[in-house]
């Protein structure tokens, strides 16, 4: 009688065995989905294990009730990565698997989806001027930026059907379907493939040269042409055959970056992978990867759990970037499985960055990793300038400092674009009464709410909260009522008034809620012209601005002094990042920094020496104070409505005795103490020895889940946590 351990979406950290049909209609797999009743309820789940005995009465063993797949539906590697994943972040297995698998296939759907249709520009297309409707043209634009683009992608981008129907009846556009693609048999098509300068040449040769498992950092600045030898990079793996993954920042993956790669394999299918993807896209991409129809995906995060036939390389664009970590269920860090994954399949990974995280620079500096050093720009020979304003003393108008207006004046005049960097979206952070000093709170969290002009809406950015804004103050009736604090939505404002004929685009994640805007302001900035672009965070990541030559850094202040241990590493992060949007063809950028310290350590060190010089003194710092990269750190949290309740709970996890090799600190209130009604706290685990860290941990576990209390209350693990 043979038993299979199967793994269910349950939060339980263990699997459950079932006996299988006896005879067996077919050869039973690790990765094949099953149907079994569980709890009463039928679940489907995926078979982990075979074996010949239980550590349960055998008899009492259920059989499955059904086999769901002919073949595994999770690949043998994969499967080892999820378990690796599940196990390393302390996440219960059926629940980790279920959050690899595309919903459908979650849902023990059939996985076949072979065909997908694209669209692509007919020859009068090609040479057609300008059409009259707006979209329409837009439309054709697209397809010539991109060549042929599944449909799906370009409603994604706004498109209407009705625009795509149009222009297929006007004979400009044509749609075709495609099957499972032999792209591997063909001939492969590279277009303007550019002359690698020495630095470029050096780092392409070092990967080309490969041959197994290796991790590179790939460290230029921004603009050094980083992409381009990627896109070398990749060429290689493609002419064997090979197919690749680009894992790029959730704001990255715009029609500018992937058009560059399609403009440069024009033959061979790309696809992308992103939150925004249909159940069905998700599922067809996942397929068409496995079979090893599709040659190159790029995706955000959760790219890294998805199946191929032969993958020949892993590429993590921006790799410091925050949105490879997840931050709720399994709190995963796609760089790092993206790590355990290029060494499991023997394969080249490329982490590229600007302002590479301290993790990765560590592990380039003591050769686990290969460095690559981009040091110039590549189209240009000019350097930015940085000047810092202090702004102790000085006027200033909605945050902005009389010097900075000079500025953004003098660069308009030239016809130059001006960007403004503010990290922190809606009109301002909160509301404040005149008379008696009451503040606009959220009534669920602990932290204010928002004052969204536009919207005439209090609106909390961590519960979603809104309502309207009191016209009296409910504590002392005072009708004086002002908003205190700036937020992107006053700078576009004041600068409306400002400079009232130069068109401003603002991109924040409330401006860019709908399908398309992000792409079409893109698009409007891309048109010449003098203009001022406002925003936060959004804009700091990987677009290129050709003609900014301005960025102003409103408040730089608020990360200088922080608790949090990575507070002036992410700092400096964003004012590169920010900058490096400055001067990218020809003129030199001036960047503006606004602050109260300019005699701050950290900003001299930055703007005097650069992100590299900064970094690797931090890390110097790091190794002083104990602080990973030089130990590894977990974080317990737990959360309940009653604050009484959490805090006991935690202390009934602290010792008395210290632990041997294992620091705890805690129980301290969160970052945010209060959200959505529920107390949070928490607990730091650091340790020098990650064998040690992860085994008390997994001690933590196992007594959690006999424990009683734990189950009144909420709690998580984050291991490696990057927000503390
Ligand atoms: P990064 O990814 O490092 O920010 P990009 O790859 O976007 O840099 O390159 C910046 C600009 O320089 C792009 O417009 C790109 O086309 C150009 N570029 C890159 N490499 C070269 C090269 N070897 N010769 C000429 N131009 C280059
Ligand atoms: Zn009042
Ligand atoms: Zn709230």
């Amino acid at each position: 009688m043979k038993i299979v351990a199967v793994a269910l979406k349950v939060p339980l950290h263990k699997t459950f065995d079932y006996l299988l049909p006896d005879p067996l209609p077919f050869s039973v797999k690790l990765g094949m989905r099953v149907e079994v009743n569980f709890a009463r309820q039928k679940k489907v789940g995926i078979i982990v294990e075979i074996k010949n005995d239980s550590d349960f009465d055998i008899k009492k063993l259920k059989k499955i009730d059904n086999i769901l797949d002919l073949n595994p539906i999770l690949q043998p590697d994969l499967l080892v990565l999820l378990k690796f994943a599940a196990k390393y972040y302390c996440y219960p297995l059926g629940e980790t698997l279920q959050i690899a698998l595309p919903k459908l296939l979650r849902q023990g759907k059939s996985p076949d989806k072979t065909s997908i249709s694209y669209l692509e520009l007919t020859e009068q297309g090609l040479t057609s001027k300008s059409l009259k409707g707006k979209k329409q043209q837009a439309l054709l634009e697209q397809l010539k930026g991109s060549g042929k683009t599944p449909v799906t992608e370009l409603k994604a981008l706004g498109f209407a059907s009705q625009t795509l129907k149009s222009l297929i009846k006007n004979n400009l556009i044509r749609e075709f379907i495609e099957f499972d693609e032999q792209w591997q048999s063909r001939e492969l098509t590279v277009n303007n493939r550019l002359k690698l300068n020495d630095e470029q040449a050096i780092a392409c040769a070092a990967i080309n040269q490969n041959d197994g498992y290796k991790t590179f950092l790939l460290e230029g600045i921004t603009g050094s042409g980083k992409t381009e030898v990627y896109l070398q990079a990749l060429e290689n793996t493609l002419k064997h055959g090979q197919q690749a993954l680009v894992l790029v920042p959730e704001i990255g993956l715009t029609p500018q970056t992937v058009n560059r790669f399609r403009r440069r394999f024009p033959d061979t299918p790309i696809m992308l992978w992103h939150s925004a993807l249909t159940d069905n896209e998700r599922l067809q991409t996942w397929r068409f990867c496995e079979k090893g129809s599709c040659a190159i995906v790029i995706g955000t995060r959760s790219a890294i759990f998805i199946p191929f036939a032969k993958l020949g390389m892993i590429i993590v664009d921006e790799e410091h970037d925050a949105s490879f970590k997840q931050q709720d269920t399994l709190r995963y860090h796609a760089r790092d499985l993206a790590s355990f994954r290029a060494n499991q399949l023997q394969i080249p990974l490329i982490l590229g960055s600007a302002t590479p995280a301290l993790e990765t620079l560590h592990k380039a500096l003591i050769n686990k990793y290969q460095l690559l050093t981009l040091s110039k720009r590549a189209q240009t020979t000019t350097d930015n300038q940085y000047f810092l304003i202090d702004m102790k003393g000085q006027e200033e108008h909605a945050g902005i400092a009389e010097a900075s207006i000079g500025a953004i004046n003098q660069h308009l005049k030239k016809q130059k674009q001006v960007m403004v960097f503010l990290n922190r979206r809606g009109f301002s952070p909160t509301l404040i009464c005149h008379e008696c000093g009451w503040l606009s709170h959220c009534g669920r969290c602990s932290t204010n709410a928002t004052y969204h002009k536009s919207m005439q809406s209090l609106i909390c950015h961590h519960c979603g909260e809104q309502k309207p804004p009191p016209h009296q103050c409910p504590d002392c009736g005072s009708t004086q009522i002002v908003p205190a604090g700036k937020g992107t939505e006053q700078i576009e404002e004041f600068l409306h008034e400002q400079f009232p004929d130069i068109p401003i685009n603002r991109i924040d994640r409330e401006t860019t809620r709908k399908k398309g805007s992000l792409e079409q302001a893109l698009s409007e900035i891309n048109t010449p012209g003098p203009r001022i672009l406002v925003g936060t965070q959004m804009l700091a990541k990987g677009h290129h601005f050709p003609d900014v030559t301005l960025v102003i850094i409103l408040d730089v202040d608020s990360g200088l002094y922080s608790c949090d241990f990575r507070a002036t590493e992410h700092l400096a992060q964003l004012i590169t990042q920010v900058s490096g949007r400055a001067g990218r063809s020809g003129e030199a950028g001036q960047i503006l920094l606004q602050t109260h310290f300019p005699e701050h350590p950290l900003l001299q060190d930055l703007i005097n020496n650069g992100y590299q010089d900064f970094a690797r003194y931090a890390l110097s710092e790091r190794e002083i104070t104990d602080f990973p990269p030089y130990s590894s750190m977990a974080l317990f949290r737990a959360e309940a409505h009653s604050m009484q309740l959490v805090t006991s709970f935690l202390n009934l996890l602290i010792p008395e005795q210290p632990l041997h090799g294992i620091q705890l600190l805690g129980p301290i209130p969160a970052p945010l103490e209060k959200i959505a009604g529920k107390y949070r706290y928490q607990i730091h685990i650091q340790s020098n020895n990650r064998a040690t860290l992860h085994q008390y941990i997994s001690q933590l576990v196992d007594y959690l889940s006999t424990s009683k209390l734990a189950t009144k209350v909420k709690w998580s693990l984050d291991i490696d946590p990057i927000d503390m």
